[in-house]
């Protein structure tokens, strides 16, 4: 079917460009399309199912619990909710969870926490949320607001108040734009939307310490790069900080829909009963889901295998494309990767997907890897070759 045929007789709204792929099963590394095409994916539903496709031990869990119980609401207790935030709370520093159903919602989540815990437990009456450009936190109105980056604003105003950007590592701006309306600073370790970009760790610092100073509150987005990602369980674990506040949702739940929002102790009484919620926050299967998968990544010591294949990876990638004059710079941590090019890189998307191998771009110009952390170096082998044969068939700069 041609491309405007689909998108004419489509009942979907047309709010994603579509690849003119149709993926119907997958296993591990690797994706089958309805043609029976076979994909190596590096992409991994946009760091979703980092265990792979399909990872046994989750599935196990998740065929049991449709067995058991779907659903209660949250007036009940839900044994599986308590367990998932408990294995949370025993691998971080946080002491509170809550549970929700996607990143945005986990952003909005801590969004109100930090609003409503300088408000009725400080009563300091701060209400301003500082955030960075190229950012990128979600999709509802606040965390579309909090996002640092035009685009997905256009056309959504009135955009709710309270929200101040600045640029990345600027310490000035960081300067100015904090008053004494406050409340917190949001920013991801990794910018992975906008561009795999690795904050400085001197920068990460300096915002720990001021945050702490002056009673702000630091929220890591961790949405993409937690649950072992960057070759830590949680990204800002490399950097020897411990933000008040962070979100996860992705891999949490292995392609499962879960997000959750956590936090220090002292923010607890923030969230009494009643001030927040939401129905599909930690259902007895989504939450059995997290604690399967977070039990199946500590077993696999999936964390130390991507920080350990993802250096491999970046080496080979550097090595394999050294010279090639449309490769600028490859960066990223553990297997979160971007190859950063001189130009816009949909035709090497585009030529992955032909020779069988499934990447994603950030932003126009980076090529964004995402495998699964439980790769095989034979499957990064793999990518590789395919990768350094498109880099080397570019004629003109891409
Ligand atoms: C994907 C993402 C979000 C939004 O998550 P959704 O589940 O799509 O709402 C927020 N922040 C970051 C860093 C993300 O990568």
């Amino acid at each position: 079917m041609n491309k405007v045929a689909e998108t004419a007789s489509s009942s979907l709204f047309p709010t994603y460009a579509r690849y003119p792929i149709a993926l119907v099963k997958g296993d591990g590394s690797w994706l089958w399309d309805d043609q029976g095409n076979k994909y190596l994916d590096f992409m991994c539903g946009l760091a979703v199912t980092n265990l792979g496709h399909a990872p046994k031990q989750v599935k196990e869990a998740l065929v049991k619990q449709l067995d058991e119980l779907w659903h209660v609401s949250n007036l009940f207790h839900i044994p599986n909710q308590e367990a998932a935030a408990k294995l949370l709370t025993d691998n971080s520093h946080a002491d509170a969870v809550f549970f929700c159903s996607t990143g945005a919602e986990a952003n909005e989540a801590a969004i109100k926490l930090a609003r409503r815990y300088h408000q009725k437990v400080k009563g300091n009456g701060r209400n301003e949320i500082i955030t960075f450009a190229q950012s990128f936190h979600g999709r509802t109105l606040a965390t579309l607001t909090a996002t640092g980056q035009e685009k997905v604003k256009e056309g959504f105003g009135p955009l709710p108040e309270g929200f101040r950007y600045i640029p990345l590592h600027d310490y000035e701006a960081l300067e100015a734009a904090i008053t004494d309306k406050t409340a917190a600073i949001m920013i991801e370790m990794i910018q992975a939307e906008g561009g795999v970009i690795p904050v400085e760790p001197a920068f990460v610092q300096h915002l720990a310490k001021v945050c702490k100073e002056r009673g702000i509150l630091l929220i890591v987005d961790e949405i993409q790069t937690g649950m072992g990602r960057t070759g830590k369980l949680f990204g800002f674990q490399h950097y020897g900080i411990e933000p008040d506040i962070f979100t996860l949702a992705k891999g949490l739940g292995s392609g499962f829909p879960v997000g959750a929002m956590l936090a220090k102790g002292e923010l607890r009484e923030a969230f009494n009963a009643g001030s927040h919620g939401s129905t599909f926050g930690g259902t007895p299967i989504a939450t059995a889901v997290v604690k399967a998968t977070i039990e199946a990544l500590l077993e696999e010591k999936a964390a130390d295998r991507a920080a350990e294949t993802g250096e491999y990876l970046m080496s080979q990638l550097r090595e394999k494309l050294a010279g090639n004059p449309f490769v600028q710079e490859i960066r990223g941590k553990g297997l979160m990767i971007g190859i950063v090019c001189s130009g816009p890189v949909a035709n090497i998307i585009a030529e992955g997907q032909k020779r069988g191998l499934l990447v994603v771009t950030a932003g126009p110009n980076v090529v964004r890897l995402l495998p699964s952390l439980l790769i095989s170096r034979d499957e990064v082998d793999l990518g590789v070759s395919i990768l350094t044969s498109i880099f080397a068939d570019q004629t003109a700069p891409v």
